[in-house]
């Protein structure tokens, strides 16, 4: 069995393998893991690396510190949106491209390419939730095959309030139904992990203290199972939602997404519209219906 804990450029991510569960930790809990391009570029080496090694049976992600993610970097020093990296996709780099055309393809690349080929890594994915998960890191946790939350953790994409329909990764129709989907975008709201369970966004809620443990209990369960009959199962499924119209609305979305990123920076010159990370946090509340 393997056992190494390995830290790469900046610790923006640590890979540790214990036994046939490889352990993916986004690693800038003063930011409360958001999301810059960095991280992204190492997580997604991150994956590879687990999917590549024989002796990973399960890939468990999760947040260090207090927070599972804030979501998308828009605002910590270490925002990286004008930097170009070698790229996971054969999307151009969108580096001194003009008008949407910049967005656009940043986020075919690091939003929704990275979120679809996370998805369908050919072993099962655990995401480790804990405290926030916010927009962007919504989008980590649904690539993910089950989701382990802790009792004090919350769900939102409050992104509405910056004129956009959600995230780049449009799974809200397929993690809620629709009228709960539709009020989870319409007011924004921290969603508690005891309504989202209810949802049957979540597959276990546990207290905090118990979290990695409880998580590492189901890894470890799943990872007696054959690899190709897992990797087999997480594929019928995936393709069923897949003709259930996932991959369809999320391209549809996307596409209204960058609509509403170009309207922003043609009537504001911001497309985000005028939001930072401040004001987002500061406009947050908590659903009634927890
Ligand atoms: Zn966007």
């Amino acid at each position: 069995m393997a056992e190494h804990n390995d830290k790469n450029e900046a610790d923006v991510v640590l890979y540790e393998v214990r036994g046939a569960v490889a352990l993916v930790t986004m690693n800038r809990p003063e930011y409360h893991n958001a999301q810059n391009s960095q991280m992204t570029y190492a997580l997604d080496a991150a994956f590879r690396r687990a999917c590549a090694d024989d002796e990973v049976k399960v890939i468990v992600l999760r947040g260090a510190g207090k927070h599972f993610s804030a979501g998308h970097d828009i605002g910590t020093p270490g925002r990286d949106i004008d930097q170009s990296f070698d790229r996971a996709s054969l999307w151009y780099d969108h580096v001194n491209k003009p008008g949407g055309e910049f967005l656009y393809a940043r986020e075919q690349e690091v939003y929704l390419g990275m979120c679809r080929r996370w998805r369908e890594m050919p072993k099962p994915t655990i995401a480790m939730v804990q405290g926030a998960c916010i927009a962007g890191g919504l989008m980590l946790a649904w690539v993910c095959d089950l989701i382990v939350a802790s009792e004090d953790s919350y769900f939102a994409d409050p992104v509405v309030r910056m004129g956009i329909p959600g995230v780049e990764y449009f799974a809200h129709v397929h993690e809620l139904n629709s009228r709960i989907a539709k009020e989870f975008l319409f007011l924004g709201e921290r969603m508690p992990a005891a309504r989202a369970y209810q949802m049957g966004m979540l597959n276990r809620v546990v207290a905090r203290d118990e979290l990695e443990q409880q998580t590492l209990d189901i890894a470890g369960r799943i990872a007696q199972m054959p690899r190709l009959g897992l990797q087999l199962s997480k594929q019928a499924v995936n393709n069923a939602e897949d003709l259930m119209g996932k991959r369809a609305t999320m391209d549809m979305v996307f596409g209204l997404h960058h609509f509403a990123h170009a309207h922003n920076e043609l009537v504001s010159g911001d497309r985000l519209g005028g939001y930072d990370a401040k004001a987002m946090a500061s406009s947050q509340r908590t659903s009634g219906g927890a």
